[in-house]
């Protein structure tokens, strides 16, 4: 019996937006393991294990999916978005790299629609030019670094999508987020909050770097900032595709 071990995106909320491969692989799987609320969006089926965890328990949940693979399981590991964005497919690839005698295990990475993506088409087109992603928690990477790349992104004129704005544990980077962008954007900016998106509590709102503040940000929002460029048009907001 092959085990395999698959780390599939189950997209931002909506089942219309997982993918069909995911789909077959969660089909497919004996167990499946991930951060509880993810492992919760899995319906149960007769031997189909579910392993939920802790969102701070990354390395050992892929140590754990790997063990279950090369006994000749079929694991698939879930993560909201896609996997490979600030979620668990680099956290299997670190252990791989500490532990080879797993090597031999077949992995695949499935994609999923990430949470920048699903708030982008629902506000317009504000990634329609170059954009980048930031991760805002300082859980593992220290402020210094999140503050310089905020100002040479933002110096560089990109469109910015920030992942984990604000949490209960992290109440003031976000709010030193928006001064930075302050002092580098002018006061007209538009900035998208975009809270729950796909899901029935989805919340999208839209507003001027003036007027953001921290509190429009928690856990469940992706915040876009768009470029110098970027505009309305009617009830949407777009990049335009060239630069002037
Ligand atoms: N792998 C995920 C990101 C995990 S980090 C992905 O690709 O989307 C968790 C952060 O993603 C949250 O703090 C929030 O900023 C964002 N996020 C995830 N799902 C979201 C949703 N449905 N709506 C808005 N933001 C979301």
């Amino acid at each position: 019996m092959s085990g395999w071990l698959a780390i599939a995106g189950l997209g931002p909320g909506d089942a219309a937006l997982i993918t069909p491969e995911v789909s077959a692989a969660l089909a497919g799987a004996t167990d499946v393991l991930g951060y509880t609320p993810y492992v919760a969006r899995v319906a149960a089926r007769e031997g189909l294990n579910l392993h939920a965890s802790d969102n701070r328990e990354e390395l050992a949940r892929a140590r754990h999916a790997l063990r279950l693979a090369a006994g000749g399981r079929k694991a698939v590991i879930v993560s909201s978005g896609d996997p490979g964005v600030f979620a668990m497919a680099a956290a299997v690839f670190e252990v791989l790299e500490e532990q080879p005698e797993w090597a031999a295990v077949e992995v695949r990475v499935l994609p999923g629609i990430t949470a920048m993506l699903a708030a982008a088409a629902k506000a317009g087109a504000p990634l329609g030019h170059d954009f980048c992603a930031i991760n805002l928690s300082d859980n593992l990477k220290p402020w210094a670094v999140i503050e310089k790349r905020l100002r040479l992104a933002a110096a560089a004129d990109f469109a910015m999508a920030f992942y984990n704005p604000r949490s209960k544990s992290r109440p003031d980077g976000f709010g030193k987020t928006l001064a930075i962008l302050r002092e580098v954007c002018e006061a007209e900016r538009l900035v998208v909050f975009a809270r729950a998106v796909s899901t029935p509590q989805e919340r999208i709102s839209l507003v001027t770097l003036a007027e953001a503040t921290p509190e429009m940000a928690d856990m469940q929002t992706i915040v876009l900032v768009g470029n110098s460029q970027t505009r309305k048009a009617g009830r949407f907001v777009y990049t335009p595709r060239a630069a002037s």
